[in-house]
């Protein structure tokens, strides 16, 4: 395990540095995306300044480094996930692009009236709503995994749930709203026993946890670059090979075809098959570097430094009087979301913006999760490697300041 040095990290990271209201930036809503470190954006930059082509269909010096830098980064996500193959990892827009890519394909494919798909109830409507279009143009249904008070569920029920027209399993790593770290390894052992496959959707997962597909023996996992310190609109499929290829195409075009008359068209191999058109390229090498930062500091320490910012922030969070924390469970990532009786999340949110902090407010694109607990919205704070004690305590300063405004 190396050294863990937070001023160090910090430095990768110029927007830590900037003043909002001439406060110093707290940054806590790494949950819905992540900053970039310099090596990220530098990366970005060269591509443009000195690589820029289009890959795979040139015969020139620029496009052949273009198209070994991009497969490049195709190797270094397979070896940061464990994969068995490089043409299993497919680049997408991201997890929502990840999951309809599944979704669409998999229901074209497999999914017949009278069969159904499981989720769970704490999934990002980029988890639910597709499998629920899927269900309603195949007259499937979809199967819901309640959770308990604590934002934990029961493999117990969910052994009950699957019947012989379970077709899939759809789950997050980890709830963005409540952060339960779901058994995901214990739910693919389930699942398989019965020879159904799971798709795990991992974009809150993937910053803070050593994922290993191999280990976990998912069927598809999903995440996205922006929330890993990556580049926005660049993201992952992870697909077994044997999934991805009993998969019809996701998208036609350029790319993912072999061979092409007026009458009748071939597809490509994989990963190819499933990327149409030109990829996000620099989005690709920028999204490579991440993974490399990522490693340099390695998940021990991640782990480690977040976990102890979760539990310092649950444990002065029951100072606040009034506030509520939704999603206690055992295992969680790093981030607290709550309500303060009597308070309204958006006012919240807006107050502690003048404080120069930035949190989430709203539903987080989960909507079922508050209509389970009655609320129209919660506040959320999640942390990242960057994040301090420090910026903890200033946090809790501003919402006693907040509240006492409001009150
Ligand atoms: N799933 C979960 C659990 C998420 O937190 C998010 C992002 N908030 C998504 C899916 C969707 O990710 P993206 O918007 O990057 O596609």
């Amino acid at each position: 395990m190396h050294e863990f040095d937070l001023n160090n990290i910090r430095s990768n990271f110029s927007i830590l540095e900037e003043k909002i209201y001439n406060k110093p930036l707290v940054y806590f809503d790494n949950a819905a995306t992540t900053q970039k470190p310099h090596i990220v954006i530098n990366t970005l930059d060269k591509f443009y300044t000195v690589k820029n082509s289009n890959i795979h269909r040139g015969i020139y010096y620029l496009s052949q480094q273009a198209t070994d830098a991009y497969e490049k980064a195709r190797e270094i996500i397979k070896n940061f996930m464990n994969a068995k193959h490089e043409h299993e990892i497919i680049f997408t827009r991201g997890t929502t692009e990840s999951i309809n890519l599944v979704a669409s394909t998999f229901s074209k494919a497999f999914l017949n009236e009278g069969d159904n798909i499981i989720i769970s109830a704490m999934e990002h409507h980029s988890n639910l709503v597709p499998w629920q279009m899927a269900c309603n143009e195949k007259k499937a249904k979809l199967k819901v995994l309640p959770f308990d008070e604590n934002g934990e569920i029961d493999l117990e029920l969910l052994s009950k749930l699957i019947d012989f027209n379970t077709k899939l399993i759809a789950i997050t790593h980890v709830s963005n709203t409540l952060g339960t770290v779901n058994p995901v390894k214990k739910i693919i052992e389930i699942a398989h026993k019965y020879n159904i496959p799971v798709l795990i959707d991992g974009a809150q997962a993937i910053a803070h946890t050593k994922v290993d597909v191999t280990e976990l023996d998912c069927d598809f996992y999903c995440f996205s670059g922006h929330k890993l310190y990556g580049p926005t609109g660049i993201g992952v499929l992870y697909g077994k090979e044997e999934w991805l290829n009993k998969l019809p195409p996701y998208q036609y075009g350029g790319e993912m075809i072999d061979r092409v008359t007026f009458e009748h068209t071939t597809f490509n191999v994989l990963p190819f098959k499933f990327e149409a058109g030109t990829a996000h390229i620099s989005g690709a090498l920028g999204l490579a570097s991440a993974v490399n930062f990522v490693q340099s500091i390695g998940f021990e320490n991640i782990e480690k430094h977040e976990t102890e910012l979760l539990n310092y922030a649950t444990k002065k969070s029951q100072e606040i009087e009034g506030m509520r924390i939704y999603g206690n469970a055992q295992h969680k990532a790093s981030l607290i979301t709550f309500t303060i009786e009597g308070l309204h999340h958006f006012d919240i949110g807006t107050l502690l913006d003048k404080f120069g902090i930035a949190v989430r407010t709203g539903h987080f694109c989960t909507q079922p999760i508050m209509d389970i607990f009655q609320v129209s919205g919660m506040v959320r704070a999640s942390f990242a490697m960057y994040n301090t004690k420090e910026e903890i305590d200033f946090f809790f300063e501003s919402l006693n300041k907040v509240i006492k405004m409001l009150r």
